[in-house]
């Protein structure tokens, strides 16, 4: 839903301003699917505002459910045939984690990242990253009526390459006439551009920051991530600081274990190093990676090993349980489904040096 279209078009019929929020009840609150539901408005109205409005943004295509039933996928086409997928972990308890994409494709080209070797296609729109909660939430709904308790950007895309679109729609989600998701309840994902990190601080909303970390050693970081080459670990923990000095919020790190990459005893000491100076504000994940063509899995009992290292050193850290495997639905995963034909026919490597190129234009910007 275009919220500014329904703004523009009230202001045309000279129709009062709360008209919108008997809009944005029925579409964010009461899971209304079309026009016609909007029993606060007279059929005249609703009649011309489906003439000139759809509905909804983004069309499901195809909705999976992994086979322990704790994830699911939908794959959503946009207005302009453009494909975009987002995630509900289920969690034990009840809890309902949406996982929302913040671009069509990426252009950071992470290696170990399905979604970097495509490239940079094009922002989301707020309206377009808010809706995917939406949807998820009829999803969730229509089987069992359960609720959304949290978000994380952490599908496709880097939301801090587009910083203003992700703020707006976080603010969508925050509505009280809306979702009225609380901040604290929506957590933000970046590779680690310190232009985001540093606005995000002076935003005074309450989400949640993760750095996705990989590595606190920069030759390693580098190789794996190519922003790494214009944010620096030292550089990036100068902003990091700067953010939770200004915040006193905690901030959480996502480390991928990937064999014989990021997994040794020097990397969990370069790490205990890294995080020395406040630990009391710092948060490690330690995930399971999928396997791929470019990257195996560090084995369960290495991962616990490392885990223990930084226990021991007194970091606070968790190793993140993994959903949907079985339908390329996690860390890492998202858009090999869509790709998979050409990522078979050895076309990879082409896309992801595309995708290093945009990712060193994206960086400048
Ligand atoms: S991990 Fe995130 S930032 Fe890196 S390529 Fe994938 S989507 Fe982009």
């Amino acid at each position: 839903m275009k919220l500014a279209a329904v703004t523009q078009f009230l202001k045309e019929q000279k129709q009062p301003i709360f008209r919108l929020s008997q809009v944005k009840r029925a579409f964010y609150v009461e899971g209304i699917t079309s026009w016609d539901g909007v029993s606060t408005w007279s059929k005249a109205l609703r009649d011309a505002a489906a003439r000139e409005i759809p509905w909804d943004e983004l069309k499901p295509l195809k909705t999976q459910v992994s086979s322990k039933g704790d994830t699911v996928k939908t794959l959503f086409e946009l207005k302009d045939g453009k494909k975009i997928e987002t995630v509900i972990m289920r969690h034990e308890g009840g809890r309902n984690t949406v996982c929302i994409s913040s671009q069509v494709g990426c252009a950071m080209a992470c290696s170990f990242c399905a979604t970097g070797t495509m490239g940079l296609n094009r922002n989301l729109t707020s309206d377009e990253i808010a809706e995917q909660v939406v949807q998820m939430r009829r999803w969730l709904k229509e089987n069992g009526n359960a609720h959304v308790t949290n978000v994380v950007y952490m599908g496709m895309g880097e939301p801090f390459n587009n910083y203003d679109e992700v703020m707006k729609s976080v603010r969508t989600l925050n509505d009280h006439e809306g979702i009225n998701l609380g901040a604290r309840h929506i957590s933000i994902s970046t590779c680690g551009l310190i232009p985001g990190i540093l606005r995000l601080a002076d935003e005074q909303i309450q989400v949640n920051l993760a750095i996705s970390l990989h590595s606190a050693v920069n030759t390693t970081r580098s190789k794996i991530m190519p922003v790494n080459k214009a944010f620096p670990i030292e550089k990036l923990m100068a902003a990091i600081e700067t953010y939770t000095r200004k915040t006193n919020r905690k901030v959480f790190f996502e480390y991928l274990m990937l064999k014989d990459i990021n997994d040794s005893e020097a990397e969990a000491e370069a790490l205990i190093k890294l995080l020395e100076k406040d630990r009391r504000l710092y948060h490690i994940n330690l995930i399971k990676y999928h396997d791929t063509d470019a990257y195996t899995s560090t084995a369960t009992p290495s991962r616990i090993r490392f885990m223990h290292l930084l226990q021991r050193a007194g970091i606070s850290v968790t190793h993140r349980i993994t959903f949907g495997e079985d339908i390329d639905a996690a860390c890492g995963q998202l858009a090999i489904n869509e790709y998979s034909g050409e990522l078979k026919q050895g076309i990879q490597a082409a896309k992801a040096s595309r995708a290093e190129k945009q990712a060193k234009a994206a960086i400048k910007t």
